[in-house]
C-alpha cells in the first residue's frame, strides 16, 4: 500500500499493522518476546533497541500520520521530549524554548540541564522578535508548543521553520495538544515532531506512551542516544496504543466539534469573562490558528467572572470530573493555579497570563446538551 495517498482514517485503520501471517486475524498480533533469535539474521531485535515488531510497525503509523519518514514509539511523552532533547543538545549547546512550556518539560529542562551542560533560553512572547532574541551564538534547537497550555496561544510554525534554517537550527515541535488530526507540523518545515501518546493518541486514559516523527537521518540520531536511556515501550502497552489510534480521528473531530460549541457556549454566559479557544473568532491567534489547523482541538479555557469561586464551581459539576490529564474521551477540568501551574509565583503567574479563576477544560465525546446541564449546575454551585 501507498501509504503517502491514503486519507486520514485510513492510516489511522491500516498502517502499520502487523501482518498476522499465521492465522490471518483482523488485528495485530501480539508480540512480546525481549529475546530473539540473534544468529543469521538482519535486525538484532530487542525491546530497548525500539524494534520489536509491534514498536517498529506502530511507528510507521506514526511516521504516516505526521507525514515524515520515521516513526518510533517511547514509554512516555517525557521519554520522547527528553531522549530528543538529549539526542542534538551536547555539552555548550543551547536551546530556544517558548515562553510557557509544559510542567514536565519544564522541569526537565531547569532541573537537568545544568549537569549535562546544556544552556537554554525561554523566549519573552510568541512573536518572531521574541524567539529571534533568545537566539545566540551556541543554539542548535528552537523548541515549540502549540497551542499553548493552558490559554492557547498560537506560534507560527512557518516562521519558526525559517527562523530555524536561517540560523541553521533544528526545530523541534511538542505536537500534544493539537495532535496529528488538526496539526502536522512537518507540512510547515518543522524537524522533529513530539507527542505524549497517553493524550489524543491513547485517548482513553488509560496509556502512557509517547511518540517521535522526523527524517530518517534525524531517527538515527534519536535512536542512537535512545538505545542508551532506555525509555522503550512495553509491548503490551504498544498493541494497545495501535487499536486507541484507529479510532483517533474520529474521536478528535468529536471533540474538535464539542469543544467549538462550549467555546461559544462559555463565551455567551454571564458568568464567564474570558473564554481562550483558537476556534472562536474573538480569540487574537484565530487567523494563524486556521492558517495552520485543520480544527481546533478539544481543549480550551476559560476564565469566572471576580467573586465566583473555581473550586465550588468545580466541585458542583457531576459529569465534568476534576483531573490533571487531559485528551481522553471522558470531559476534565482543573484549575492551573492550583494544579499545572501551582508552583509559579503569584506574580509569574499573572505574567502567563493565568488569573486564579482560570480554569482549563479537557472536551471529551459527551453529548454537548449534557455537558452544558452540567455547566448550568456548576454556575449555580459558584
Ligand atoms: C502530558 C504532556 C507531556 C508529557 O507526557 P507524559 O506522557 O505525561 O510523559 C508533554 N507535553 C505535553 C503538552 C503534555 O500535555
Amino acid at each position: 500500500m501507498k501509504e503517502k495517498k491514503l486519507g486520514l482514517n485510513t492510516i489511522c485503520t491500516h498502517v502499520g499493522e502487523v501482518e498476522d501471517t499465521q492465522f490471518q486475524g483482523a488485528v495485530s498480533p501480539l508480540f512480546m518476546s525481549s529475546s530473539y533469535q540473534y544468529e543469521d539474521v538482519d535486525v538484532k531485535r530487542y525491546p530497548r533497541y525500539f524494534n520489536t515488531p509491534n514498536q517498529e510497525a506502530l511507528g510507521k503509523k506514526i511516521a504516516a500520520l505526521e507525514k515524515s519518514e520515521a516513526g518510533m514509539i517511547f514509554s512516555s511523552g517525557m521519554a520522547a521530549v527528553s531522549h530528543c532533547m538529549l539526542g542534538f543538545l551536547h555539552k555548550g549547546d543551547h536551546i530556544v524554548l517558548p515562553q510557557t512550556l509544559y510542567g514536565g518539560t519544564y522541569n526537565f529542562v531547569v532541573e537537568e540541564f545544568g549537569k549535562f551542560g546544556i544552556e537554554y533560553t525561554f523566549a519573552t512572547g510568541f512573536s518572531e522578535t521574541d524567539f529571534s532574541n533568545a537566539i545566540q551564538p551556541n543554539t542548535k534547537v528552537i523548541w515549540v508548543e502549540t497551542p499553548s497550555n493552558p490559554l492557547m496561544k498560537i506560534t507560527d510554525l512557518e516562521m519558526i521553520a525559517r527562523l530555524a534554517k536561517k540560523h541553521g537550527l533544528i526545530s523541534m515541535i511538542d505536537n500534544t495538544f493539537a495532535s496529528p488530526v488538526n496539526q502536522t507540523p512537518a507540512d510547515f518545515g518543522i524537524d522533529i515532531i513530539i507527542h505524549s501518546a497517553t493524550k489524543y493518541m491513547g485517548g482513553h486514559s488509560d496509556i502512557c506512551a509517547g511518540a517521535v516523527a522526523a527524517s530518517k537521518e534525524y531517527m538515527d540520531v534519536i535512536w542512537n542516544v535512545s538505545k542508551n536511556l532506555g525509555g522503550s515501550l512495553s509491548d503490551y502497552t504498544v498493541w494497545l496504543l495501535e487499536r486507541s489510534i484507529k479510532t483517533m480521528a474520529l474521536r478528535v473531530k468529536a471533540q474538535n466539534k464539542n469543544a467549538k460549541k462550549l467555546a461559544k457556549y462559555l463565551d455567551k454566559h454571564e458568568a464567564v469573562d474570558t473564554v481562550y479557544y483558537p476556534g472562536l473568532k474573538s480569540h487574537p491567534d484565530y487567523a494563524l490558528a486556521k492558517k495552520q489547523m485543520s480544527g481546533y482541538t478539544g481543549m480550551l479555557s476559560f476564565e469566572l467572572k471576580a467573586g465566583l469561586n473555581p473550586s465550588t464551581f468545580m466541585k458542583s459539576l457531576k459529569l465534568i470530573k476534576q483531573s490533571m490529564s487531559l485528551a481522553g474521551v471522558e470531559s476534565t477540568i482543573l484549575s492551573p493555579t492550583h494544579t499545572s501551574h501551582a508552583l509559579l509565583s503569584p506574580e509569574a503567574r499573572k505574567e502567563q497570563g493565568i488569573a486564579d479563576g482560570l480554569l482549563r477544560f479537557s472536551v471529551g465525546i459527551e453529548e454537548t446538551e449534557d455537558l452544558i446541564a452540567d455547566f448550568e449546575r456548576g454556575f449555580k454551585g459558584a
